[in-house]
């Protein structure tokens, strides 16, 4: 019978994080088991920042962004000696098995756990939906309805001033908040790392919309693709046309999570924990279809997140 488990965030921050380390906590003391909270990630498992949680611990939080339990990135942590201070501090305490939530760094932090003899079980909180094995990583919805509230507010700008914006969203090297906000908002264009468009092609979509009366226009590119000054440049060398640029940076990742976001972390962060006492390890839990599954943690860092190419051929057909 499962006694004890751990629970820490890692990586990059994500809105919905808190909902998922309260359904995690939640749930385990539904199981009778109790959870112990791991601060600052892996660096705070090495040097033993750990607490007991209850219930009350994780009260009123499932409306907050960031995560309560502090997130870190840790050196130390990926040397042979740093995994072997982590397990140490696990067995001190007693705690058999451990919820990773954070991206795919995280996920290979876990994975070295568990080649170590340790279970872990994976829950995917990235704004950038870069995680194979999931539709949706816990945080994207709520980043993306920023983005889209960003693209709305630009857009009153850009009629009124009738000028072309650039709109510079996070992502890494994934294209998802640039296409999602860029369909939900209307963008002209979307400009992201999974497709190689001819630069050609965008100055003659803006030129083309420009012979048709159409005095402004809104361009919504991914960082993986580049900068968005460098960007504007061009289109200026090459056109003539001004752009201005609007590179949203951090907001992103704050903010009371959405609906969306909440009911995702609480049902990926329970079944994290069924997981536990059904004695996996290994596994990230996602969501396909509207059903929770897992995948093995291995099979997901060798995996490749794919962007649907279909939205994508969509917004090039509803932005003509
Ligand atoms: P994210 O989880 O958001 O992708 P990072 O890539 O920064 O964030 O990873 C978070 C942490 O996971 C790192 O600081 C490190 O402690 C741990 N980690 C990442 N890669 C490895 C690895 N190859 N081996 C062990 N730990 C790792």
């Amino acid at each position: 019978m499962l006694k004890k488990i751990g629970v820490l965030t890692s990586g990059g921050d994500a809105p919905g994080m808190n909902a998922a380390i309260r359904a995690v906590v939640r749930k385990a003391i539904y199981h009778n088991i109790e959870v112990y909270g791991i601060r600052y990630g892996y660096q705070g498992l090495m040097e033993g920042n750990i607490k007991k949680m209850d219930l009350g611990s994780v009260g009123d939080i499932i409306h907050r962004g960031g995560t309560i339990l502090a997130t870190a990135r840790s050196q130390e942590f990926k040397t042979e000696e740093g995994q072997q201070r982590a397990i140490e501090q696990l067995n001190k305490w007693g705690i058999e098995g451990l919820v990773v939530i954070g991206g795919d760094g995280s996920f290979r932090g876990a994975q070295k756990l568990t080649s170590r003899g340790f279970p872990c079980i994976g829950v995917p909180g990235t704004i950038d939906n870069d995680i194979p094995g999931t539709d949706f990583t816990i945080g994207f919805d709520t980043s993306l309805n920023t983005v889209l509230e960003a693209i709305d507010k630009v857009r009153d700008t850009a009629t009124s001033h009738e000028r072309t914006y650039i709109i510079e969203t996070m992502g890494r090297n994934a294209g998802d908040l640039a296409l999602w906000a860029g369909l939900a908002g209307g963008a002209e264009s979307i400009i992201i790392p999974e497709v190689d468009e001819e630069f050609s092609n965008i100055i003659h979509r803006l030129e083309r919309s420009r012979e048709r009366g159409k005095r402004h226009s809104i361009i919504v590119l991914a960082e993986g693709v580049g900068n968005a000054f460098e960007f504007s440049e061009r289109i200026k060398k090459e056109t003539g046309i001004e752009t201005r640029v609007t590179v949203l940076g951090y907001i992103q990742r704050g903010g009371s999570p959405t609906a969306q976001d909440r009911v995702l972390a609480s049902r990926l962060g329970a079944r994290a924990v069924e997981l536990l006492i059904e004695n996996k390890s290994d596994r990230m839990v996602g969501i396909r279809n509207n059903e929770i599954v897992d995948n093995d943690i291995d099979d997901i860092l060798s995996g490749k997140h794919h962007l649907n190419k279909g939205m994508y051929n969509l917004s090039k057909e509803l932005s003509i």
